[in-house]
């Protein structure tokens, strides 16, 4: 459905985009996940025609979409200042897209109507913008996106105005919407757990560069690199020569000969985070009530205490540390 090859973008010595290939089958989600100046709205940007690329290909559904204008590109935008109209009620907003495909008016009303129900908004159909919440203002603007049938729909950080309750239920809504229509996506984001929930494949771009990409959980366990696997919230990479070893949870058991003293300990009743010392690095572990219990043994633990675990050393991914 959609192919980038070598697209890329300068901006004086900055790569923002540097030499990126990627690509995504008909109704995929991909999360882009990248550090604050890494290239996320550039690519997005290049992608709907709001910049011009020094040089590469954008294939979507077969059209090259390099030499055409943002509005016959058939891609969608979604900012995370929402962007609507203040003059226009929500169906107005809604059916606006379709004024520039030269849609009628009773049938751009017509649809817009249809799709508000739809996404359950429609008691919001006659409502002005400015009486909207922040999360019904990003719901309209998905739906005003959706109303002109994109093949492509391109979601740049959607949540980061919302608080984080808000943010949970419109980041599953909106992911339920792009599934449900079907939709080719990318959508942006710097937060992991976001990236993790809304991806069918997650790429990583670092400085202009796609790092890595796949599917999540292939990401997760089998990062390319160290800093790929900090990136992706793995806490235990031990340096080892010029390359790191990753210590995935899954490879430390909680009884076991092996020695390791603990360095701290916090809890918020029900998860326990913990830091352990051993021969060859520090551990930090995330575990629940009973893994804590499990580890205590029916001794009381306190930071010095001395501990034996267990570890697979055959689980340990040696990684190289930049890439
Ligand atoms: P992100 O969305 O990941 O935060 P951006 O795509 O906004 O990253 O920026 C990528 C890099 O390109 C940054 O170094 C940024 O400073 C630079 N950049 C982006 N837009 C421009 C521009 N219009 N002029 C100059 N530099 C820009």
């Amino acid at each position: 459905m959609l192919e980038i090859r070598n697209l890329s973008k300068h901006f004086g010595s900055t790569a923002a985009a540097d030499a990126v290939n990627l690509a995504l089958e008909s109704g995929q989600i991909l999360a882009l996940l990248g550090p604050s100046g890494s290239g996320k709205s550039t690519l997005l940007r290049l992608l709907a025609g709001l910049e011009r690329a020094d040089g590469g290909e954008v294939w979507l559904d077969g059209r090259e979409l390099s030499k055409l204008p943002p509005e016959q590109r058939k891609v969608g935008l979604i900012f995370q200042d929402y962007a609507l109209f203040p003059h226009l009620d929500v169906l107005g907003n809604v059916s606006y897209g379709l004024v520039e495909q030269r849609i009628p008016k009773e049938e751009r009303g017509r649809r817009a109507e249809e799709l508000l129900e739809r996404m359950g908004l429609g008691q919001l159909a006659r409502r002005r913008t400015w009486q909207l919440s922040g999360g019904q203002q990003q719901r309209v603007a998905v739906a005003r996106s959706l109303a002109t049938r994109p093949r492509l729909l391109l979601l740049d950080e959607p949540l980061s105005n919302l608080d984080a309750q808000l943010r949970q239920d419109l980041q599953a809504e909106i992911h339920s919407w792009l599934q449900r229509f079907e939709l080719t996506a990318i959508w942006v984001t710097h937060d992991r757990s976001e990236a993790f929930a809304v991806g069918d494949r997650l790429a990583v771009l670092r400085a202009g560069r796609i790092l890595q990409d796949g599917p999540p959980l292939e990401l997760y366990h089998r990062p390319a690199s160290a800093w790929i696997a900090r990136f992706l919230g793995h806490k235990n990479l031990w340096p080892s020569g010029d390359s790191f070893l990753l210590v995935p949870s899954a490879a430390v058991g909680l009884r076991g000969g092996e020695p390791a003293e603990l360095e701290s300990h916090s809890s918020d009743g029900e998860r326990h985070l913990i830091r352990l010392r051993c021969p060859e690095g520090a551990l930090e572990l995330e575990l629940s009530s009973r893994e804590w219990a499990e580890l205590r043994q029916g001794r009381d633990l306190e930071v010095g205490s001395a501990l034996g675990i267990a570890l697979d050393r055959a689980a340990l991914l040696r990684l190289p540390g930049d890439l």
